[in-house]
């Protein structure tokens, strides 16, 4: 491999007279020659090459089995095989965290990571391994079946976070694996934006419900290629490929649909769901797209009538068409232990039906990840002793219109960027100036300012909205950004369109923007109060439980209780969302960080075409020319003397058996002019090695002895 013909520098901290220019060039130079990856050390640099490339084969794969990072060229699989190996010799828990936009290639980069940790397995127990390694990767075809859609910027975009974490036996193979998930965009559900399509799960689903011709899908009866609902079940849905459905938009389902129908149907078979519980997956998700026909009158004596495919909605929610109709209607709430009943207005209906088909949908994403989570989790009895864990989560999101969901999104990716600083930034300087290390300080921007904005106790934006949820009598959106105005005047990375009337992007009198790290973000605050509260009516929830459909009613497990008991308020869905954040931001400070960066080449998805202007925005937020500085400025390895000395000693005859000076310091200096090694700093605890490579040629000249 080392005789491969180099293009540009396949580590940007070798690049000289380091320029964000010169950065882009090299970037931009590689990906001309379809060398779509550069290392900054060991933070590796992903540009997506829209386009198929041969360089993940099992041949490849081999190529970079044990072998060092700095040894072999870039590549996604180096990073797989340093985190695995780093997990086998060091018995330490790792993380891979990939970052980038939209479209900029993170899930691909997560499905490649997954797929070499799979490959490279011990050949002991080879049947049961191969069992779960098929498994870890079938979950992520379920994963993207119902949390990923078309949008404007990414065919296959993930409209959810995830984390995946692989747990490890002691030989160091796949023992199982958990999902966690984060913040589903579910108002996809009911509407999508111009160009975009609803998650992938509607179109399979309506696919299902014509003959079907292509060879992947057997003929109704299980099988290894997937089971297909039989096609009398597929007609009880109610759905046609050929109708236009309201929450599916104008786009239909495509050839490549029904295929992926199968392969879904495929995973859910190796993943053990049983039939059944498929198919009243697949009734739920087709009951959502009925939902959306219903149309909603007045009957002249003042009822509501609802019209459209009412009977075969219900029948495949399992429930009533009377219940269904009654929770419509109006509904029933407690207020102060009294049971009050009120009155649907037709747009309260209707506003209604869009809130029970987005939780329904919503519930369900959260359920299926809870059952993948039981098919993959560790079998009891087997000892899982470490764990590699991905984190493919949604980049920074700046739309036309902002709101609740890029609110949340931008929050994760200022957490995210939080971390990366504090990891790679910030603790590096820190030990360097502890340690008396010579070194010049590189300025980098600490957004720690911007996470406290949002989630300061009391005073960030989240409390501040909670706070205005809590309040007994309804406060409208306008007065919650009145209260944050109040707060937050004054906080240079806050303003809104009261504070700055005469502020051109601020236009519509209830907007507020952030200047996030990644640049500024307009929210538009409309729905802010009813996305954060998230309730959804005790009467639809007891809806869904009675259900007679047995996944749908474990759904709603909360349906089951009485009104009056169900008084609590739930925490809020920013509230929840901080929590979830701050948990797994715990759970990665505790693992050795590995990066990939992401960027995405062009806005078209198109191959070798290059947006300067886009390229450039992505280098300057993600940090890249900094993390080259503090790289560049930055030592490959750092250990206590008295652990070096212990590992290195027998290669010196002034070292060996022992030194007999004062300190290990002393030793480990002694040890280093008689191996004539010079690219190192000592500090006052630890010596610093500044290249991979000495590390390496200490680590073989140990092994020869
Ligand atoms: P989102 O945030 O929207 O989920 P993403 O960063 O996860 O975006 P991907 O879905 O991984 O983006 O990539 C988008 C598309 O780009 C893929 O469907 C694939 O067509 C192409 N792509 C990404 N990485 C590669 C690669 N290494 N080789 C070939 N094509 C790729
Ligand atoms: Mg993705």
């Amino acid at each position: 491999m080392a005789s491969q013909p180099e293009v540009g520098v396949s580590d940007f901290v070798l690049l000289d007279n380091l320029t964000t220019d010169k950065f882009i060039e090299n970037l931009h130079l590689r990906f001309q020659h379809n060398k779509i990856y550069t290392n900054i050390g060991e933070v590796l640099v992903s540009v997506n090459p829209y386009k198929t490339l041969d360089i993940y084969g099992a041949a490849t794969m081999m190529q970079y089995r044990g072998r060092e990072m700095f040894e072999v060229p870039p590549h996604v699989y180096a990073v797989a095989d340093a985190c695995q190996r780093v997990l086998r010799q060091q018995g330490r828990d790792t993380c891979v965290l990939i970052s980038g936009e939209s479209g900029s290639g993170k899930t691909e980069a997560s499905k490649f990571i997954m797929k070499y940790i799979a490959a490279n397995t011990t050949e002991n127990q080879r049947e049961y391994i191969d069992r779960i390694k098929n498994v870890l990767i079938q979950s992520n075809a379920i994963l993207e079946t119902f949390g990923n859609a078309k949008t404007n910027r990414n065919d296959n975009s993930s409209r959810f976070g995830k984390y995946m974490d692989i747990h490890f036996s002691a030989g160091g193979d796949p023992a199982g694996g958990h999902v966690s998930n984060y913040l589903l965009e579910k108002s996809r559900v009911v509407a999508q934006q111009p160009g975009e399509r609803n998650f992938h799960a509607f179109y399979q689903v309506s696919s299902s419900s014509q003959p079907i011709t292509s060879p992947l899908l057997g003929h109704g009866s299980p099988s290894s290629e997937g089971r297909l609902l039989s096609s009398s079940k597929a007609s009880k849905l109610g759905l046609s490929p050929s109708t236009q459905y309201q929450f599916l938009g104008p786009g239909r389902p495509t050839s490549q649909d029904g295929q992926l129908f199968a392969a879904t149907n495929s995973a859910f078979n190796a993943l053990g769901f049983p039939p059944r519980v498929v198919d009243e997956i697949w009734s739920i998700v087709a009951a959502v797209v009925l939902l959306g026909e219903l149309t909603f009158s007045e009957t002249p004596d003042g009822n509501l009538h609802i019209g459209g495919p009412l009977s075969q909605c219900v029948s495949s929610l399992g429930i009533s068409s009377s219940s269904l109709q009654a929770c419509m209607a109006g509904r029933v709430l407690c207020a102060g232990g009294e049971l009050v009943s009120k009155q649907h207005s037709l747009h309260d209906a209707a506003a209604t039906r869009h809130a029970l088909a987005k939780a329904a949908y919503d519930r369900l994403f959260a359920w299926i990840v809870q059952q993948i989570n039981k098919a993959i989790d560790v079998p009891s009895g087997t000892h899982a002793s470490s764990v590699i864990g991905v984190l493919d989560i949604y980049g920074f999101e700046i739309f036309d219109t902002n709101s609740f969901e890029q609110f949340c999104i931008n929050y994760c990716n200022e957490k995210l960027q939080q971390l990366f600083i504090e990891l790679v930034l910030k603790q590096e300087q820190e030990e360097y100036s502890r340690e008396g290390i010579t070194w010049t300080p590189v300025a980098y921007f600490n957004n720690r300012v911007i996470c406290e904005l949002i989630d300061a106790p009391h005073q960030g934006i989240i409390a501040i909205m909670d706070e205005a949820c809590l309040n007994p009598t309804k406060i409208s959106d306008r007065q919650l950004l009145e209260a944050m105005d109040k707060r937050l005047s004054g906080h240079k990375h806050y303003t809104s369109r009261q504070l700055a009337p005469t502020d051109k992007k601020l236009q519509h009198g209830v907007d507020f923007r952030i200047t996030h790290y990644a640049g500024e973000v307009t929210y538009a605050i409309t729905n802010f109060m009813d996305k954060n509260q998230d309730s959804l009516w005790q009467d639809l929830k007891r809806l869904l439980h009675s259900s007679t459909n047995a996944s749908l009613k474990d759904m709603w497990p909360e349906g089951g209780t009485t009104i009056q008991k169900t008084s609590k308020r739930p925490p809020s869905a920013a509230t929840l969302f901080r929590n979830s954040m701050q948990a797994l931001v715990q759970g990665l400070l505790s693992k050795e960080p590995f990066y990939v960066r992401c960027v995405k080449p062009n806005p078209r998805q198109a191959p070798n075409s290059w947006d300067e202007q886009l390229v450039r925005h992505q280098v300057s937020y993600l940090g890249l020319v900094e993390n080259v500085r503090v790289r560049r400025a930055g030592f490959a390895s750092r250990q206590r003397y008295d652990r070096f000395l212990r590992r290195y000693k027998m290669l010196s005859q002034y070292t060996w058996p022992n030194y007999r000076g004062t300190s290990d310091k002393e030793a480990v200096l002694v040890l280093l002019r008689d191996l004539a090694v010079t690219d190192f700093q000592a500090g006052h605890t630890k010596l610093f090695i500044r290249s991979a490579k000495t590390v390496h040629q200490l680590e073989t000249a140990r092994a020869e002895l």
